[in-house]
């Protein structure tokens, strides 16, 4: 088997590495569009960016009405600004909801269309996108070193994984200073989602030698640091090990996929209005444990890594007792079931049929160690 690893052309990462955005984005072009949302304005990063744009050299606009979990219409909205002011450079500034946006912009930007076109590829970018920088402010998805993004398609309400060499950013900038002001709720949820990111990696049947190496140092980290960095916001330490796992887990998965807890979390995001990282985080201990026959081993690695007490276990206990350890863990981070989300059951189970059939039609469930039927 040939292995691939594709990741941004430049990664600057560390603390403070923020202040260099200038300097990178002269490099790629002369007026940027900064795609962000009102959060990033009230915190001051945007004007922030600006600052150290114009000091570079470099003219801004903004376009800053992004919600969570994005749609089509925000993707639209940002375009017109792109083509209005004839930018040529886009700053992706934010959760994974801004950088989302922002990569469907660049590829549109170039490519045309709309972006459902380019679902299951459908339509393929063949012209290079508008030069992208990526810049998250949570510690979670690791968009900025993938090359998928997530837009809901509200015609259809499917939120729509689209995956394509185009829609990798051409540099990312992860500094975790800006990961300081997160709320311990978005705290939880993405270092959650960073955790599914690399746990999905290190079993998906694509994996290779590249993303074991990645999804594991960063599954380490996040079981080192997930804690303090939910109990002691301003630990910097804690957050720093926690935006090196996001990123190291975003660059896994994007070279392995994901699999079946993405599969079935898009759907209950798209119908529920779940926050992913919520959703995955109620799916992941149950998936893992339909799966557990056919992982087992492979659990039982990430246990030896996170564990010092597993001399004399069987490996089907050491990845049982990586299972309780998931459990336990998103307790402690309060993360609430569907039902404490408020999901009333008679609906949820009523759309179970439509959630079934998109979780599989998006093909991640397809390179779990265990392959659902559909029903
Ligand atoms: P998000 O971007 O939706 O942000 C959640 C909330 O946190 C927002 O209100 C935002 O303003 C706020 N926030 C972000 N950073 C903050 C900070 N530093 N301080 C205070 N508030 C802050 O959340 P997310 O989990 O980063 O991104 C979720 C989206 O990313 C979903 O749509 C998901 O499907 C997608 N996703 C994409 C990929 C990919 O590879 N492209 C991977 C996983 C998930």
């Amino acid at each position: 088997m040939v292995s691939v690893l594709q990741i941004p052309r430049t990664i600057l990462y560390g603390q403070h590495s923020f202040q260099k955005v200038g300097e990178e984005t002269s490099k790629l072009g002369n007026k940027a569009l900064i795609i962000s949302d009102r959060m990033m304005e009230k915190l001051m990063y945007v004007e922030e960016c600006q600052h150290l744009l114009t000091q570079a050299g470099v003219s801004s606009v903004k376009y800053l009405d992004i919600d969570s979990e994005p749609t089509d219409t925000f993707v639209y909205e940002a375009l017109d600004t792109l083509k209005a002011e004839s930018c040529n450079v886009i700053i992706g500034l934010g959760g994974g909801s801004c950088i989302d946006t922002a990569k469907a912009v660049a590829v549109l930007g170039t490519n045309g269309g709309s972006i459902s076109d380019y679902m299951n590829s459908r339509k393929i970018a063949q012209k290079s996108a508008v030069p992208l920088i990526a810049i998250p402010t949570t510690a979670g998805t690791g968009s900025e070193a993938t090359d998928v993004t997530v837009i809901t398609d509200i015609a259809l309400d499917i939120k729509m994984m689209i995956k394509q060499p185009g829609f990798m950013p051409a540099a990312a900038i992860v500094d975790p200073v800006l990961t300081i002001s997160s709320p311990k709720n978005i705290t939880a949820a993405t270092g959650i989602d960073a955790l599914t990111h690399a746990i999905e990696a290190y079993l998906s049947r694509r994996a290779h030698p590249f993303t074991d190496s990645l999804a594991l140092t960063a599954i380490g980290h996040i079981m080192e640091s997930i804690r303090d960095a939910y109990h002691q916001p301003q630990n910097i330490k804690a957050k720093e090990k926690m935006s090196l796992a996001a990123l190291q887990a975003g660059m896994a998965f994007s070279n392995a996929s994901v699999c079946l807890v993405h599969g079935m979390s898009r759907p209950i995001g798209a119908l529920f209005h779940v926050p992913h990282g919520i959703s995955n985080a109620m799916l992941l201990p149950v998936v893992l444990e339909y799966s557990l026959e056919d992982c087992y081993e492979r659990l039982a690695d990430i246990g030896n890594i996170i564990f010092h007490d597993t001399q004399g276990l069987t490996k089907q206990a050491i990845a049982q007792k990586l299972i309780d350890e998931i459990k336990a863990l998103c307790v402690e981070l309060s993360i609430p079931n569907l039902k404490g989300w408020g999901i009333i059951e008679d609906l949820f189970l009523q759309s179970l049929k439509k959630m079934a059939r998109d979780a599989l039609a998006s093909g991640s469930p397809g390179n779990n160690p265990k392959v659902p039927d559909e029903i």
